[in-house]
């Protein structure tokens, strides 16, 4: 049964790559997610070929409300100038809003000035706030651990509350900042790492016992990974996904470019299943 498009709720992966030999080979897309939730259309994290992801998938940035960008790594905001272009209709329309860590629009900013003055508005975020932007409300609770300032996202709707847990170490009391009926989660390694002292190595990610360690806690619905390194992408994220799903009881799925989940499925009841 098909709800009015108005009413659904749905988030598309524009890619489940993440960390940089993943996205300068580009196996897997890195173009950040496209939430629409209930007609507010929100883009999140546009890494390098969003505009390539979006418009191959007919989706209009000029319907976008809002671009949040959780930190300023590459691979997650590559393209947010082509975005803010394709969202002020080439700068015909003043429109939308840009939320960044206020590292991201310092020094060395990610976004052109002459594009940031045809935003409405660009709005730092900062730990522990809420925001708002059409029917949806948004929470950044926790700066993760990560060599730039970085924020997860809890979003609420009138009729869902989902995590997206982006990328950090995992640290105690990690998991208390997030909750809702599906987790999205930033998985970027199959192993942890410890913390390298030079950037030779990149660290500071989640891997496959930081996911299981989450879910287990947190009890969602059902788990999304994504943002798949070259080690989880070798060792296949669907047979991961199933062995999670089998060792914690959750339904954990592996996202996969250009997948588009309805929070609906949340709303079913158990053992029915998405693909
Ligand atoms: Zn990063």
């Amino acid at each position: 049964m098909q709800g009015k498009a108005q009413d659904s709720e749905t988030i598309t992966f524009l890619g489940t790559g993440g960390a940089r030999f993943m996205i300068i080979s580009q196996l897997l897309a890195s173009g950040g997610l496209w939430l629409n939730l209930g007609g507010t259309e929100i883009l999140v994290d546009p890494g390098p070929g969003c505009i390539i992801q979006a418009t191959k998938r007919k989706l209009r940035a000029e319907k976008l409300s809002a671009i949040i960008v959780s930190h300023r790594h590459l691979d997650h905001s590559a393209d947010v100038n082509v975005m803010v272009e394709a969202m002020t209709e080439g700068g015909q329309r003043h429109h939308g809003t840009l939320f960044a860590p206020s590292d991201a629009l310092e020094k060395d900013p990610i976004i052109f000035s002459y594009l940031k003055d045809r935003l409405d508005r660009v709005t730092a975020l900062q730990e522990g706030m809420s925001y708002s932007t059409g029917n949806v409300v948004f929470s950044t609770p926790v700066r993760h651990l990560h060599p730039v300032e970085t924020y997860g996202l809890v979003f609420k709707t009138s009729k869902h509350k989902f995590s997206i847990i982006t990328d950090t170490s995992y640290f105690d009391g990690l998991e208390q900042s997030y909750g809702g009926e599906l987790l999205i989660i930033n998985m970027t390694f199959l192993e942890p790492r410890s913390r390298s002292k030079n950037d030779e190595l990149p660290t500071d990610h989640l891997s496959v016992p930081d996911a299981e360690r989450l879910i287990r806690e947190l009890k969602p619905r059902a788990a999304i990974l994504t943002h798949f390194g070259m080690t989880v992408w070798k060792a296949k994220p669907w047979e991961v996904a199933e062995q999670l799903s089998q060792r914690t009881g959750t339904r954990v799925m592996a996202a996969r470019d250009g997948m588009t989940f309805d929070l609906a499925e949340l709303d079913k009841t158990e053992g029915q299943t998405a693909q």
